[in-house]
């Protein structure tokens, strides 16, 4: 029977969500307790995409058959505790078999876009096992493959959608299924103009999830994960952070920006232009509640969250040259933007730029911003003086361009500390400072105490 249904959920669950058969059976009582749950986006089950990342980056042989014998046993850990195990079983066999044989040519002849199609096998086989946990429950449950509607660019390892794209094949594919029963599909994956597979970076099944969201126009989008919502900084570095209940979407995005990793960085965006209130909330435990990230909130604190960005280089730049500093900065940012290389803090002084870039983010792993290419063009003009392995440390709040005492706080939080670069100013709502990467913990300890607790 086909029924409209208006004000339909996204349900997003995370690879600690689908780690085995309980957490799948966890979050199936999750879908199953609400009606309006009619999109199921699934994560990798925990551990499976860096596994398959390695596997992508090529293997001698016989690691090879070490990661794919760890990555058989996670499926049939799961498999086994099906009533029907044989259902699916030679799907999830024909998975393997494929990741076995991808595997093999990343080892002769790497590329990137067979990387893609490599790690989209994690997401495969997730949904897969969990449409079947779910019509073991009695649920009228379909999988589906998100490649149809998440159409992307090419750039394989960090893709960006075509959002009209989305829309359009979302209208086309994807409503009539959520009319007629569940649908089960994978976040993190989608597909190029040439119809090869493409991943939106790691993470990315948080933004898989709003975008179709977006392009259904869903009452919701509900992310589920190992934690109950967005916290004042992560948990796992302060024990005395707090849960925000409610939290609007420019702050939860300049938090997932600037590394909470609670959220994919560009989750919000989609959720952003529909208005589309987004729920993260904790499947281990949905008694505990969770954080409502909306468009507005009622009284904005002044400091909100701390986030911390590891692995983060600086990048430094003396010009060579007697010249204004004008044609000095317009000469680096040419340079710059012909390696579209994008620098999100920046100080400068008469003859000197300071950059920090981020290297974290895409599927490939490693720095591939400061490449041969880019080093050779920037020597050429000026010289170049790199520093890896830094940590950035974010103070998120509202309006604190506008306040007294910003700088008191946040400086006396971190007296202790060799900062390499500060940034603020530009936002209204953030001060941003660079650290060894080492002391980035005792920072945030140091200035959630102060500002927080
Ligand atoms: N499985 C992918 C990853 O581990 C995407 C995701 O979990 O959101 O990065
Ligand atoms: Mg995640």
């Amino acid at each position: 029977m086909t029924r409209i249904y208006p004000q339909f959920v996204v349900a997003k669950f995370g690879g600690t969500s689908v780690a085995d058969f309980d957490a799948m059976n966890r979050s199936a009582t999750i879908v199953l307790a609400d009606d309006h749950v009619r999109l199921v986006v699934l994560s990798a089950s925990a551990g499976v995409t860096n596994l398959l990342v390695e596997l992508s980056e090529g293997l001698e042989s016989c690691d090879r058959m070490d990661k794919i014998d760890t990555l058989r046993t996670i499926q049939y850990n799961i498999i086994s505790r099906l009533q029907r195990p044989s259902v699916i079983s030679k799907e999830i066999d024909h998975l393997l078999e494929n990741i076995a044989h991808l595997a093999e040519i990343a080892y002769s002849t790497p590329c990137s876009s067979l990387s893609d199609e490599l790690v989209s096998h994690g997401e495969l086989m997730s949904s897969l096992l969990f449409t079947e946990v779910l019509r073991e429950r009695g649920a009228e449950a379909q999988w589906f493959d998100a490649r149809k509607v998440i159409r992307t660019n090419s750039d394989y390892g960090c893709a960006e959608p075509i959002v009209s794209q989305v829309a359009e094949q979302a209208e086309i594919h994807l409503r009539p299924r959520i009319e007629q029963a569940i649908a089960i599909t994978q976040g993190f994956i989608g597909s190029d103009d040439a119809g090869h597979t493409t991943t939106l970076g790691r993470g990315g099944s948080d933004y898989t999830a709003s975008l179709l969201g977006e392009a259904l126009q869903a009452a919701r989008v509900d992310i589920w994960t190992d934690v109950a919502g967005i916290y004042t900084t992560d948990p796992r570095i302060v024990n005395q952070a707090q849960r925000i209940d409610h939290i609007s979407f420019s702050e939860a995005s300049d938090m997932a920006a600037f590394g909470a990793k609670v959220l994919h960085p560009a989750t919000l965006l989609p959720a952003m232009r529909k208005n589309i209130p987004v729920f993260v909330g904790s499947s281990k435990n949905t008694a505990a509640g969770g954080t409502l990230v909306r468009r507005e909130t009622e009284n904005p604190p002044r400091y909100r969250a701390i986030a911390v960005r590891r692995k983060q280089t600086l990048l430094r730049l003396h010009s060579l040259h007697e010249q204004p500093a004008y044609a000095f900065f317009a000469e680096m940012f040419a340079i710059l933007a012909n390696h579209e290389v994008a620098v999100d803090l920046l100080t400068t002084s008469e003859n000197s730029v300071a950059l920090a870039l981020d290297s974290t983010g895409s599927t490939s792993g490693e720095d591939h911003t400061l490449t041969t290419s880019l080093l050779t063009a920037l020597s050429s003009h000026c010289r170049v003086e790199i520093e890896t392995g830094l940590a950035l440390v974010t103070l998120i709040g509202n309006q604190l361009h506008q306040e007294t005492g910003v700088c008191r706080d946040a400086f006396s939080g971190l007296a202790d500390h060799a900062v390499r670069m500060i940034c603020h100013g530009a936002s209204d709502n953030h001060l941003s400072v660079l650290l060894p990467g080492e002391s980035a913990d005792s920072a945030v300890i140091e200035l959630h105490r102060r500002l927080f607790e």
